[in-house]
């Protein structure tokens, strides 16, 4: 066993200079007195709206509070009923069901793990309020169905971007083609910041206002309330520390593609990497490669599809080779105990269920070094010749 250790994520790796701009941001913050609202959000939300090709963008607390501020503005309660995916993170639903509006669940597509966009448009019913498909790893779910149909019918499409920023559509930056747009700025997304908080992008001048308003308890004026809507401010300090992070963006998206290139070659010229177009066509020993299909993907997340029951050994395998993965994610919504009422069991959504039982996420941050990298490589293929 070697030393070499390679964690899942490690956001002390930055530069000098990074660490110069931060502390500037932090000194400018500090010494403005401005701690909420004010000119370092206004300038996030302007630079951020330039990057994503979007008339407004509205900064929240995070991307679970962007989420719960655009279904508030839409006015969703009980008895509406909103479209997501199955297999995403937990607040995609959990922000749906806290406004009282009940999340219909659609499966994915094996090779993408995106939503399966025929099913979300047999699901609708005189109930559908919402879509809210979601770009899982960085990678575009197919929207234009549900954007055409949801325009002809008045339904919204809200694309939950939280692993996407940055990434495109055809031509089309992800967040910019439904009617509203929600990014999170976590720390393990391609745009962290030193903390949470979100950002709401829409090209809908009346929208944006609705959601401005309900991130700031929808009070116009000062203490006189129209709307019922919460405390969803971003900090002016995350702002300011953020429009430092987002100058570096484009160049944190390259590494993690020339990563993901690195993967793909080595786990191929070993023998153990298969390029895909369906789980089924995974050979035994062998490790699925993430499919790009849109030519345009972030690596949020890269996920390997590891079939015949061996995603769980590997796993084991390579922490005990000092190799940090993880399971996005190990129970689809539709099986999430919270959401037993809903009366779901297992089988009803196939693809996922799988998907559930065989990915797992490697390691993809920019600052990995080549040594990390073929570490990993050398791992996987080492548990794959033994069972081969
Ligand atoms: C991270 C994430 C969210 C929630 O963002 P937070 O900032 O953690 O609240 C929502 N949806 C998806 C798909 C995510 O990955």
């Amino acid at each position: 066993m070697s030393d070499t250790r390679v964690p899942l994520l490690d956001l002390t790796r930055m530069d000098a200079s990074e660490r110069d701009e931060l502390r500037n941001a932090f000194e400018r913050v500090l010494e403005s007195g401005r701690y909420i609202g004010g000119p370092e959000v206004e300038a996030l939300e302007r630079e951020s709206a330039d990057y994503l090709e979007v008339k407004h963008a509205i900064g929240v607390s995070s991307g679970t509070d962007a989420l719960v501020a655009v279904l508030m503005a839409l006015d969703l309660g009980p008895g509406d009923e909103v479209i997501c995916p199955t297999y995403t993170f937990f607040a995609t639903a959990g922000s749906v069901w806290r406004t009282g509006a009940k999340p219909v669940f659609v499966d994915i597509d094996p090779v993408t793990y995106n939503w399966n966009e025929q099913q979300a448009l047999a699901a609708v019913t005189d109930k559908t309020k919402a879509f809210i498909p979601v770009h899982l790893f960085g990678q575009c779910a197919e929207i234009d169905r549900v954007c055409a149909l949801g325009a002809e019918k008045g339904i919204p499409v809200i694309e939950d971007a939280a692993q996407a920023i940055g990434t495109q559509l055809r031509g089309r930056s992800a967040g910019s083609m439904g009617t509203a747009g929600c990014f999170s700025f976590f720390p393990s997304k391609n745009l962290g910041g030193l903390g949470d908080g979100g950002l709401v992008t829409t090209n809908d001048d009346e929208f944006a206002h609705r959601v401005q308003l309900m991130r700031n308890h929808g009070m116009e004026p000062k203490y006189y309330h129209s709307m019922v809507g919460g405390n969803f401010r971003i900090d002016a300090l995350q702002a300011a520390l953020l429009r430092v992070k987002l100058r570096r963006l484009e160049a944190a998206h390259a590494r993690r593609r020339e990563n993901a290139k690195y993967y793909g070659d080595a786990l191929r010229a070993a023998g153990v990497g298969a390029d895909t177009q369906a789980a089924e066509d995974v050979p035994m020993g062998k490790v699925g490669l993430p499919v790009c299909v849109h030519d345009s993907h972030i690596y949020n997340q890269y996920t390997l599809r590891v079939p015949g029951g061996l995603r769980d050994g590997l796993r084991a395998y390579l922490a005990e080779n000092g190799v940090g993965c993880e399971v996005y994610y190990p129970v689809p919504l539709h099986l999430q105990e919270c959401f037993k009422s809903l009366g779901h069991e297992p089988g009803d959504f196939p693809v996922a269920e799988k998907a559930a039982a065989e990915t797992l996420a490697l390691p993809i941050f920019p600052e990995l070094t080549e040594t990390e990298l073929a570490h990993v490589v050398e791992r996987i293929a080492a548990f794959c010749n033994d069972r081969a």
